[in-house]
């Protein structure tokens, strides 16, 4: 076994139970090094220290509602007060109102809800939901993209994440990316790929998934013509088109959802994270009437103990709530357009940045030691899911100034709960024009 780092004297009695008995995801647990946190209040939070940080990235892209959405709080507590858990076959107002209020605001008929409680078990329940409805069975994912930990949702995944997990479950094919800054196909170029992907493994094919926007893999924003003419592609091809909304949705690009950017509704939608402002863990599947109707009768062979469980429910009924009651869509697009501007002074500024890019308050920083040749930084070999270590080191400076900011695969991810204000966000932008210090100077130069 690797020798454990002593555990320093200078870490909380919280931290040192944490790293000895919990484990650390997506991690060399040799490396878990975590920091206890003791609250937070609106885009703010604050560590067992007492030091205070900025949400840049809303934790895990998931806390639109920011910290202290006392609305969801409250109606979590009455609900687990008033009756806690119900089985799924019991009706409890909390699920019923929620799948009335998800039919409202996702596009075009999307209307039928399967509940779970996570975005890893939304995928899954779509892969299965789309192999039952079309009798097939392959799934067309991409590369850059993620769409969970277990078994169906991590075959799909094309980051290094699904490495250790392969080969995965059959059927799980990968096609390139919309990447224009980093790929050598042109994203609309890539899209005849998948034409003629689909065409070539001729009627087998039950859906092409993809986020609309990619999230976890770099925030990348497709050209506006291309999530169209990709339903088109499936459709063609006889296969569903689902969009992973899981990290998009819920406002984080100034829509409700990403494929609202494109005009575009899905066969069927995945959604977690900002569904319950991350205030409990509720995972949703929405569906057409025509896929709806397929179950009347077909087996729907698939459910949780937890699907709909009426806690998770009551917290995505107030927050959904919260996002209309506080017009938070349209600020996220307001202030997202500010953010944009800044992050478009920052790149500017510091030769490291090679790109900025996304929409609302869903952006990314793509860092490079050489902006000709457009080269990361880093090795891929010695890590799962990022790609080098000095992207770990700006936000470790960025930490240092105040700002949490998630990163991965050489990108910053900039994800802020959406009552972020303008001040919080030049607050935040000085603090990553010091950080970024860091990656000018390790450049090739
Ligand atoms: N899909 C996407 C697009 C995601 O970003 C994530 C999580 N980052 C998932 C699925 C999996 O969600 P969860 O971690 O809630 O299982």
């Amino acid at each position: 076994m690797a020798e454990e780092p002593p555990l320093s004297e200078e870490r909380s009695e919280v931290e040192r139970l944490d790293k000895k008995y919990v484990f650390g995801t997506w991690s060399f647990q040799s490396e878990v090094d975590p920091t206890e946190v003791v609250g937070g209040e609106g885009v703010r939070f604050t560590d067992g220290s007492g030091d205070e940080f900025i949400d840049f990235s809303g934790q895990l892209m998931c806390s639109n509602l920011g910290h202290s959405a006392d609305a969801v709080a409250d109606a979590i507590a009455k609900q687990a007060q008033e009756g806690a858990y119900f089985a799924p076959g019991f009706a409890t107002e909390a699920r019923a109102r929620l799948g009335e209020k998800l039919a409202e605001v996702t596009p075009g008929t999307l209307s039928k809800t399967f509940f779970s409680t996570s975005g890893t078990e939304a995928v899954e329940a779509a892969i299965k939901i789309a192999r039952m409805y079309t009798g097939k069975q392959k799934i067309v994912s991409r590369y850059r993209s993620y769409h969970g930990a277990t078994a169906g949702s991590i075959s799909v995944t094309g980051d290094p994440r699904r490495l250790k997990a392969e080969p995965g479950i059959p059927g799980a094919i990968k096609a390139p990316d919309p990447y224009a800054y980093g790929s050598t196909l042109d994203p609309m170029e890539s899209l005849e790929y998948i034409d003629e992907m689909l065409m070539l493994e001729g009627d087998t094919v039950a859906a092409i998934l993809v986020e609309p926007i990619v999230g976890s893999n770099g925030i990348l924003v497709p050209p506006e013509e291309y999530l169209p003419r990709l339903k088109e592609i499936a459709h063609d091809h006889g296969a569903l088109l689902i969009c992973d909304e899981v990290m998009a949705g819920f406002g984080r690009t100034g829509e409700w959802f990403g494929c609202d950017v494109f005009d575009v509704t899905p066969d069927i939608m995945t959604m977690a994270k900002g569904l319950s402002g991350a205030y409990a863990p509720l995972g949703a599947t929405i569906v057409t009437p025509e896929i709806a109707d397929h179950f009347e009768d077909e087996l729907f062979c698939h459910g949780h103990t937890y699907a709909g469980h009426p806690v998770a429910c009551a917290a995505g009924l107030a927050a959904v709530e919260t996002y209309q009651e506080e017009n938070l869509i349209d600020h996220a697009s307001e202030v997202g357009d500010s953010l944009g501007d800044r992050l478009e002074e920052l790149a500017d500024a510091h030769p490291s940045v090679g790109d900025t890019r996304g929409v609302g308050l869903f952006r990314g920083i793509e860092l490079t030691r050489d902006p000709d040749e457009r080269v990361p930084f880093g090795e891929r070999e010695d890590k799962i899911s990022t790609g080098s270590t000095v992207v770990d080191d700006v936000a470790a400076a960025a930490a240092d100034e105040g700002v949490y900011v998630a990163n991965m695969i050489n990108t910053l991810i900039i994800a802020p709960p959406l009552p972020i204000t303008e001040p919080d966000i030049d607050e935040a932008v000085a603090a990553l024009d010091t950080a970024l210090e860091v990656s000018d100077a390790a450049m090739d130069r």
